[in-house]
């Protein structure tokens, strides 16, 4: 999609940091990170919200975090993580491109507010 920053990664129009890339995602580092560890996982194809997924899209979403779990002692997620999807203005998502957020490296409490 035009001027979707993460489809700018995807294509490699933009460098990025990529910690890993199959045919489905790319991980990259936060470049704000609100824990030792901050990673993005980003599927290929562009969506917003989880409600425009397509099935097929929701399949490979289900396969990218399937892959995720099968990664975590190479990615330092072997202690824990947290996974976070922003949806809309609320939860304050600011890039449209539909992406999962991954935490780790520390004790985290549990406050959404
Ligand atoms: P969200 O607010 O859930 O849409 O998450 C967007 C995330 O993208 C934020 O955590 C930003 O720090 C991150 N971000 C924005 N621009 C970049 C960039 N150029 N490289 C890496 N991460 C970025
Ligand atoms: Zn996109």
């Amino acid at each position: 999609m035009e001027d979707c920053l993460f489809c700018k990664f995807v294509s490699k129009e933009f460098e990025t940091n990529i910690v890993y890339e199959d045919k489905d995602m790319i991980i990259i580092n936060d470049i704000n990170p609100k824990a030792p560890v901050h990673m993005l996982l980003i599927p290929k194809v562009h969506y917003k919200y989880l409600h425009e997924q397509s099935e097929k899209s929701a399949e490979l979403l289900g396969k990218c975090l399937h892959k995720l779990a099968s990664l975590r002692c190479e990615l330092g997620l072997d202690e824990g993580y947290r996974l976070v999807i922003n949806q809309g203005d609320d939860a304050g998502q600011t890039v449209p491109h539909l992406h999962v957020h991954i935490l780790a490296g520390k004790k985290m409490d549990w406050n959404p507010a």
